[in-house]
């Protein structure tokens, strides 16, 4: 067990970490280099050298350690995260109850307890994704809660741990148990995925639009034409045609996506004739489609937070407004664009601002229709909203 160390909070924080505040910041603490070792557990104290809270050390882009305790009597061992998962589980329990989406997230950092860790299901294999090395160091007792507390096939891990919190992908990612299938085949309100648990920093699914996606198939795509721009495996484009839309487009830079987002229509019996597959630079795409005349009754806009290409960068907190000029003008009369972005570094208003600027840039009235965030199994610290990263509007171009 890490031995714990006694730390002093900074006076001017230390308010906001009694109030639950559960992310230690670089300037909350005087000194770190103290610390030496991530993954040290941090006894906090405040000026008055009274007892605050337990944490441990762990760099992140986002910050310094986490809180992992608010009581002074608590250890941080085996028996912490066993207490802890369970409460995951029961907080889950209509998700293992389901037959129909055999694929959630299990475990969701600071809004379940733990910053810096997250743990996904697939049908009965753990996918875990450490955030810092300091985690990491908490691996053993971590995996020894988990065999503890649930039943399950076996563990991959992800570890997100260089300066930039980027993926470290070397040998496999394979951890324990069970190998899973490849492609091992999980289900999302009835619709199959195929998902790779031990290749690179991504399995094949982003399980946080789930709703997106079932709002999609079950309200917007009967009789459309549907464009699905940063298509990544099609996710998107197969819930369109099971909804029964008249034609899908999905359009991604990454070469991978053509064999992968055929595999997704396939292993759902779509008929390939009417979803096409490019391979190319969205924006170059946009430029093509609107030379052509080609026009869209729903586009979903995804892209990533920030995307650096050969030709260009893109960072949505930036360029967010001028991709959806591009979208507006392919969109049919009264079409919806499903905006969405997963920047943790702006909110809903600056988002809806965002898509404000773009119709009014363009004198174009438009209605929000719908409006979504993370779903129920990715839990959200309240004391942290910041967690609350994903921000999805079904927008109607009016007119
Ligand atoms: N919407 C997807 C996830 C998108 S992930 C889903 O729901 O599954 C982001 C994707 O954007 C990646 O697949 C990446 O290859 C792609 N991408 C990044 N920059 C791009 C660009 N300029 N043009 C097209 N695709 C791009």
């Amino acid at each position: 067990m890490p031995k714990e160390i006694k730390v002093i909070l900074k006076k001017e924080f230390e308010q906001k970490v009694k109030e639950g505040y559960p992310l230690l910041h670089s300037e909350f603490i005087e000194d770190w280099s103290l610390l030496k070792e991530e993954g040290a557990v941090l006894k906090l104290y405040d000026s008055r050298g009274k007892f605050v809270a337990k944490a441990y050390y762990g760099v992140q882009n986002k910050g310094y350690g986490w809180i992992l305790s608010r009581k002074e009597s608590e250890v941080i061992d085996s028996g912490f995260f066993a207490r802890r998962f369970k409460e995951a589980v029961k907080y889950r329990k209509e998700f293992f109850n389901n037959t129909q989406t055999t694929a959630f997230r299990l475990f969701n950092g600071e809004g379940d307890g733990i910053g810096g860790l997250t743990i996904d299901y697939f049908d009965g294999f753990l996918v875990i994704t450490w955030y810092s090395f300091g985690i990491f160091k908490f691996k053993d007792e971590i995996l020894k809660a988990l065999q503890e507390v649930l039943e399950f096939k076996g563990i991959y891990q992800k570890r997100r741990f260089d300066a930039k919190g980027q993926y470290i992908g070397d040998e496999s990612d394979f951890l324990l148990g069970e190998k899973a299938p490849e492609p091992l085949i999980v289900k999302e309100n009835g619709v199959n995925f195929a998902v790779y648990l031990d290749d690179g920093a991504m399995v094949g699914v982003f399980l946080d639009q789930r709703e997106v996606r079932k709002t999609i198939r079950d309200k917007y795509a009967k009789g459309k034409t549907f464009l699905n721009t940063f298509s990544y495996t099609g996710a998107f484009s197969v819930f369109a045609a099971l909804g029964g839309s008249k034609e899908t487009t999905s359009v991604d830079l990454a070469k991978r996506s053509l064999p992968k987002t055929t595999e997704q229509f396939t292993i759902n019996g779509i008929d390939l004739n009417r979803q096409k597959i490019i391979v190319a630079d969205v924006f170059d795409y946009f430029k093509y489609a609107y030379k052509k005349g080609f026009k869209y009754d729903l586009i979903v806009s995804d892209p990533p937070s920030f995307a650096r290409s050969k030709k260009r960068t893109f960072s949505a907190s930036r360029d967010y407004t001028k991709l959806l000029k591009e979208i507006i003008a392919i969109t049919e009369k009264n079409g919806v664009i499903v905006a969405s972005t997963n920047a943790a570094n702006f909110g809903m208003m600056k988002f809806k601002g965002f898509i404000d600027k773009a119709f009014k840039d363009m004198k174009i009235k438009y209605k929000i229709e719908e409006s979504f965030s993370l779903p129920k199994d990715f839990k959200v610290d309240p004391k942290y909203p910041q967690g609350n990263y994903l921000k999805v509007l079904f927008v109607r171009k009016i007119g």
